[in-house]
């Protein structure tokens, strides 16, 4: 995401680099650069405007000036900035005093508001909430049955209008505002503490969509109005959220499809056009790939300078406990590193995410870009496959894995014997080190780190 505004961006402050005092015409250029990048980033003018005088009039002033640093000065200055227009503080779902908290969703068809009612209620189940999913989009004639699939994946209930399922609502089929309510009520009487609203888009901005929003709104007087974005749809979004911001007043803003690689700068525009900020993120088609937005984070992930929080927020969400410690007792034992622990290693690596949108978030990943984008994700599949192809035995006392073992697991694999033959080689390696952390040498040229 924001590939392109990110490098320019990165390439910008290096040639600022090694300069002691900045001119105004240094400064200039810069500003200049900066405004260029924001453009081709389809960033709205009246934000670069903005933006960059903010910039310029900071970056002529003391504090850089004074600074033992310029070009760093400006970074950080940037980077404030950026942070700034991404909506500031990280703003977390105001839940209402008395339950159930009501989230409406709110946006164009294919904006990815039904992918995000599931991605929204799997998080909110794993924050301990008990939410209910209403389908309140009967535009589109397959939302209901795309929700409940989205519901059921999360492991979380959806309220639908259906016709002789639950008569005591019968009347609510067809009428969104009454499916509404009707969800509210189901919501109450069952004692969920969320309720997740999702409405109908159209493919543009029409009267009759906003004014059937506006009246769930009404209805059910929402604690939260999200608007879902599409962070792909360029200049337009400025228009597409000035008109849900009149219409349905939302409270904040979803980018989605931020996996993409778009230019994504419309999408940084939002918060800044309608004062209201950004509070998740949707990154890809699977219900994991949503995080809660913050500014801070995303400004930093766009000017190179990593997102270390997210990662270790990542590995500690995934981290399989119990696997960790059988790992740790076998070290304490000085048992054998096998073939399966191997693999097991893997698996939970692969567990934290994509490798790839991990790898992205170290600082300095922008300078990597083309080797992440050629990095394999079924190497760990091929990897896998042939651990599986192999007996008990081998598994344990790899060294009996002889010419005529190997050709048969290859074969077995589906894979090549140059490929079994390098596994073998990697796996001896992690053996031989791991046999030197477990005799108590710590991590190879990593002083202080035990094993
Ligand atoms: P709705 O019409 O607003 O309910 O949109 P949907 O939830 O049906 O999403 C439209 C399409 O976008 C579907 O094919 C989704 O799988 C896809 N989609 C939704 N969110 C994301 C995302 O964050 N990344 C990607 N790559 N695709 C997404």
């Amino acid at each position: 995401m924001f590939n392109s505004l990110s490098d320019r961006l990165t390439a910008t402050f290096k040639n600022l680099r090694g300069k002691g005092r900045l001119s105004e015409a240094d400064v200039d250029a810069t500003v200049r650069e900066i405004r260029r990048a924001l453009l081709d980033a389809d960033v709205a003018v009246p934000v670069v405007r903005e933006f960059t005088a903010k910039v310029r009039e900071r970056a002529l002033g003391s504090e850089v000036n004074e600074a033992l640093n310029p070009a760093q000065q400006i970074v950080k200055i940037v980077n404030e900035e950026l942070v700034a227009i991404l909506g500031g503080e990280t703003r977390r779902i105001n839940l209402a005093k008395n339950p159930p908290t009501v989230i409406m969703l709110a946006g164009l068809q294919g904006a990815g508001k039904t992918t995000l009612a599931g991605k929204l209620s799997k998080w909110l189940k794993g924050q301990g909430h008990s939410p209910l999913l209403v389908a309140a989009d009967l535009q589109r004639p397959n939302a209901v049955k795309q929700l409940q699939v989205n519901g059921e994946r999360a492991g979380v209930p959806v309220f639908a209008p259906h016709p002789g399922v639950s008569s005591e609502f019968e009347s609510a089929t067809g009428d969104p505002v009454a499916v509404a309510l009707a969800g509210l009520a189901e919501a109450k009487s069952k004692l969920h503490d969320v309720v997740i609203v999702d409405t109908a888009g159209r493919l543009g901005i029409d009267a009759e969509l906003m004014k059937q929003a506006a009246d769930i709104r009404a209805a059910i007087n929402p604690d939260e109005v999200l608007f879902v974005i599409d962070a792909m749809i360029g200049q337009d979004a400025v228009n597409t959220a000035q008109a849900f911001n009149e219409g349905v007043n939302f409270t904040g803003v979803v980018l989605t499809k931020l996996d993409g690689d778009a230019r994504g700068g419309a999408a940084l525009s939002v918060a800044s056009i309608t004062g209201k900020p950004v509070m998740f993120a949707s990154t890809g088609e699977s219900l994991d790939d949503f995080e809660l937005f913050h500014p801070d984070r995303m400004a930093s992930r766009i000017l190179d300078m990593g997102d270390v929080l997210t990662l270790i927020e990542q590995a500690e969400k995934n981290w399989d406990k119990g696997e960790a410690e059988r790992m740790a007792r076998k070290f304490a034992d000085q048992e054998d590193f096998t073939l399966d622990d191997f693999l097991s290693q893997m698996q939970q690596i692969r567990k934290m995410g994509s490798m790839k949108k991990m790898l992205m978030m170290m600082p300095g990943a922008a300078g990597m870009r083309q080797q992440l984008e050629n990095f394999d994700e079924r190497e760990i599949d091929r990897v896998e496959a042939i651990v599986r192809s192999m007996t008990p035995h081998e598994r344990v006392a790899p060294k009996i894995i002889n010419g005529s073992r190997r050709a048969r697991i290859a074969k077995g694999s589906g894979v090549h014997v140059s490929e079994v033959n390098g596994l073998l080689e990697r796996f001896g390696q992690a053996q031989k080190m791991m046999k030197k952390m477990a005799q108590g040498g710590g991590i190879p040229g990593m002083p202080g780190v035990a094993g």
